[in-house]
C-alpha cells in the first residue's frame, strides 16, 4: 500500500512527488508514457515571468517565478542553464502591455542595450522589449527524473480508479491518497465541471552557426545557443489533439512554421534539425492553475437537490471525494508554476493547510451546475 499515488509523471506530478517524498511519504508515480512523456517532455522549459498588466494569474505566476528560480537553482543546479531573457512584443498592440510590465514589476528588468538589439537586426528595434537578467531554462526530462528520485516510478497507465472503504485502488495497486496529474491527456474520472483544454505544441532542437546570445520570446521561444545548439518551441496549435484528431500531426509543416516564426526575430544560419518533440499543454477555463480536492458531483447533487434549481451553496456544503486531489491547468508556464503549486498542495495534504481559493477546482462547480441544470445533464 502506498501513502500517495500520483497519476502522471509530467512536471506537475514529478514536482509534487518530490515534496511528498521529502515529507516522508511513500509515493508511487504512474505513467504509461514514461517520465515526461506528455507535454512536459516537449516543453522548452523556460523559467520566465508572465508578461501581463495585472490580474490573478500574473500575481500567482510572479510569485511562482521567484519561487521556481530559487528552487531549481538550489536543488537541481545540474539541470538549470541560467541565461538572461529578451522579451519582445509580437505586434505594436502589445507594446503598451510590455511597457506597463517593465514599469510596474518588482523584478529586476530593464530595456536591452542597443548593442544587443543590433545583433538581432533588422526587426527587433521596432518593438517594445524587456531585458530580464535572471531567467533560466531547465532540462525538462532531466529535472522530472531528478524530482522523482525519492519516489517509485511505475511505467503503467492507470485505467481503473476505484474508491474503497479507506483507500483507493488503481489497476491492481493500492494507495491511501491519489493525485490526478494527467494534464490534458485522457480522462480517468468524470469531472464535467473541470474541463482542461489541450493546446498542441512543438519544440525543435537545432544546430546553427548563428550565435544566439540569450533566451528570446517573441513569436516563438528561442533558447540561447550553447556550442551551436539551441531550441525553438511554441504551443500554438489549438486544432490538433492526439486523441481526437483524424489526421496525424504534420511534423514537417510544424517545424517549418516554427523556423519561419523564429526567423522573424533572428536570422538563423546553417540550421540543422536535431530532434522534434511534441505534446499537449493543459489550460483551465479561466487560465488559472487548478490544485486541490475534487467535488463528487453525484453525491453533492443528491445531498443538495436545490442546486439544480439554481440555489447557491458555499464550497463547504459540497461533498468531496475522500483523499483525492488534482494538480493541472498550468498552461504555458508548467515549469514555472509546478514547484510553487506542488509545495502548496503538499502542505495541504500533509498539514491540512488551506489552499488559495483562486486555485481550487471547486471554483468551477456552482457555475457549471447553473449552466447545466436546464439541460438535465445532472
Ligand atoms: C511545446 C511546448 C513548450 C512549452 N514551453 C514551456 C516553457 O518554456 N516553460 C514552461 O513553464 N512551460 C512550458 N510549456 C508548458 C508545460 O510544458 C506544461 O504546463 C506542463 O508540461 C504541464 O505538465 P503536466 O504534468 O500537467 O502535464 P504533462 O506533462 O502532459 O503530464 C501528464 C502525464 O499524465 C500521463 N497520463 C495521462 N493519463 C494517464 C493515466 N490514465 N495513467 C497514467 N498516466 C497518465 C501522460 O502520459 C502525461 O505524461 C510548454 C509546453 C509545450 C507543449
Amino acid at each position: 500500500m502506498f501513502d500517495i499515488a500520483i497519476i502522471g509523471a509530467g512536471i506537475n506530478g514529478s514536482a509534487l512527488a518530490h515534496f511528498l517524498s521529502k515529507a516522508g511519504k511513500k509515493v508511487a508515480v504512474f505513467d504509461g508514457n514514461g517520465i515526461a512523456g506528455g507535454g512536459s517532455g516537449a516543453a522548452g522549459a523556460f523559467i520566465s515571468p508572465k508578461i501581463a498588466k495585472g490580474g490573478d494569474l500574473k500575481a500567482i505566476s510572479d510569485e511562482a517565478f521567484i519561487f521556481s528560480m530559487e528552487f531549481y537553482n538550489k536543488n537541481f543546479p545540474n539541470y538549470v542553464i541560467n541565461s538572461p531573457l529578451l522579451h519582445l512584443s509580437k505586434q505594436h498592440d502589445e507594446d503598451e502591455k510590455v511597457r506597463f510590465f517593465k514599469e510596474h514589476t518588482h523584478l529586476h528588468v530593464s530595456t536591452p542595450d542597443n548593442k544587443l538589439l543590433e545583433l538581432l537586426e533588422p526587426i527587433c528595434k521596432e518593438y517594445e522589449s524587456i531585458y530580464l537578467q535572471n531567467s533560466a531554462i531547465v532540462n525538462a526530462k532531466g529535472v522530472c527524473e531528478a524530482l522523482l528520485a525519492g519516489s517509485e516510478f511505475i511505467n503503467e497507465d492507470i485505467s481503473t480508479l476505484t474508491c474503497k472503504d479507506n483507500y483507493w485502488e488503481l489497476n491492481n495497486h493500492k494507495a491511501l491518497h491519489v493525485i490526478i496529474a494527467t494534464g490534458a491527456y485522457k480522462k480517468l474520472l468524470e469531472l464535467p465541471y473541470i474541463n482542461p483544454r489541450g493546446v498542441w505544441g512543438h519544440r525543435v532542437d537545432i544546430k546553427t552557426s548563428t550565435h544566439i546570445p540569450l533566451n528570446i520570446h517573441q513569436f516563438v521561444s528561442i533558447s540561447a545557443s550553447h556550442n551551436g545548439l539551441a531550441a525553438i518551441g511554441a504551443t500554438h496549435n489549438v486544432h490538433y489533439h492526439p486523441q481526437t484528431s483524424k489526421e496525424p500531426y504534420d511534423i514537417y509543416l510544424g517545424r517549418e512554421e516554427l523556423l519561419a516564426k523564429a526567423s522573424k526575430t533572428i536570422n538563423l544560419k546553417d540550421v540543422e534539425i536535431l530532434k522534434d518533440y511534441t505534446g499537449l499543454r493543459s489550460g483551465s477555463n479561466d487560465y488559472i492553475p487548478i490544485i486541490g480536492s475534487l467535488v463528487d458531483v453525484q453525491k453533492t447533487v443528491k445531498k443538495l437537490p436545490n442546486l439544480t434549481k439554481g440555489e447557491k451553496y458555499p464550497p463547504e456544503e459540497f461533498l468531496y471525494y475522500p483523499n483525492l486531489s488534482m494538480i493541472n491547468g498550468t498552461g504555458g508556464y508548467g515549469f514555472v508554476l509546478a514547484p510553487y503549486l506542488a509545495s502548496m498542495l503538499c502542505e495541504n495534504i500533509i498539514n491540512n493547510r488551506a489552499i488559495d481559493r483562486r486555485l481550487e477546482p471547486v471554483r468551477f462547480f456552482n457555475r457549471w451546475v447553473k449552466k447545466n441544470m436546464l439541460s438535465s445533464r445532472l
